[in-house]
């Protein structure tokens, strides 16, 4: 009898899908697993080498893409002479040491950024400081054991590294099509930066600016602080670009980033609204409070995405002085100021 075939693979199969942007720049679209099904990575030609922008997952699949793209578009990995990195996530930075290893080319990111992804000195776990953020903000202990057994097993699709170099707000890359400029764009994670290429009109938008959906800008055991705050302001800031087209780092180009900034700041303005809607003067946690605005019934990780999210509108708003953060027994609640 014929063997039962294979389960279906997580991943699409490996295939070459690239698109010119303009003179000497190409977008690649690379796999993920996740709901989110692809992530786009730049090859801009400098004379006879290429700079990379983002690395997508450490993972067979999209290694496998990426050089398919690469082999249709004639670059070997020795022809690869810089890897540039927009920021820390594992999608953009996962396969940033195995391209290294490949071709030898130097890997630089925002600094503040490369000191997060530098490989763990000896006793150190890589959910350690996540597990007590969690615990803090109310997930309970089993899901926060499940994360961290995911952590444990590796299924993060990144590999740490200490980068060859910081990339800088402001710095210009020339290539053979004119030259980018680094732009500040924290929010999404603590120092992304995006892209903008005035002769062409383009700007690179990392995940700053995303076609369909909001990006997710949530607290995290590594960005307190204020990031919608900060979010606010990389909107003011890429508002004033003049550019024609957003080419995003997941989808597809568009036109109208004004349009879309100004949607998305209502959206947020929107979301601070109704999370102060449920709170009262008994105070409850962020983990509860995002169970009440996205609903229960989501995977572990879209509600660890939702706590993070509940919890940057209330940081943003607490420096506002519409709620009062609470604190007792290692736990931060919240409640109506
Ligand atoms: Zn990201």
């Amino acid at each position: 009898m014929a063997a039962e075939p294979p389960p279906a693979l997580a991943f699409p199969r490996p295939t070459a899908k690239y698109w010119p942007v303009g003179e000497g720049a190409w977008q690649i679209r690379l796999p993920l697993p996740w709901q989110l099904v692809s992530v786009n990575v730049f090859l801009f030609r400098r004379g006879g080498d290429y700079l990379l922008l983002d690395t997508g997952l450490r993972s067979e699949e999209s290694l496998e893409s990426l050089e398919s793209a690469l082999t249709c578009l004639n670059v070997g990995w020795d022809s690869i002479a810089e890897v540039l990195v927009s920021h820390l996530h594992p999608d953009h930075f996962g396969a940033a040491a195995e391209i290294r290893r490949r071709s030898g080319a130097p890997v630089r990111m925002p600094m503040v950024e490369a000191e997060l992804v530098r490989p763990l000195g000896p006793g150190r776990e890589f959910f350690a400081e996540a597990a007590e953020f969690l615990g803090t903000h109310g997930v309970p202990p089993s899901e926060v054991a499940t994360m961290r057994a995911r952590a444990a097993a590796g299924a993060t699709g990144h590999e740490r590294l200490d980068v060859d170099g910081g990339l800088a707000v402001g710095e210009q890359i020339d290539f053979d099509g004119g030259t980018l400029t680094a732009v500040a764009a924290p929010g999404h994670s603590p120092a992304q930066l995006c892209f903008v290429w005035p002769e062409a009109r383009v700007l690179f938008s990392t995940d700053a600016i995303l076609p369909k959906i909001t990006p997710n800008i949530g607290v995290q055991w590594f960005y307190q602080g204020d990031p919608l705050g900060d979010y606010f302001g990389t909107l003011d800031r890429l508002w004033a670009l003049d550019v024609d087209r957003v080419v995003p780092s997941h989808g597809r180009p568009f036109r109208g980033h004004r349009e879309w900034i100004d949607g998305t700041r209502g959206h947020h303005r929107k979301r601070c609204d109704s999370i102060e809607a449920e709170l009262g003067d008994e105070p409850i946690h962020a983990y509860e409070i995002a169970g009440r605005i996205w609903g229960e019934d989501r995977t572990l990780l879209d509600r660890r995405f939702a706590m993070s999210e509940s919890l940057s509108h209330l940081h943003y708003m607490a420096g506002h002085g519409r709620v009062a953060r609470v604190e007792s027994n290692g736990i931060t609640r919240w409640a109506r100021a």
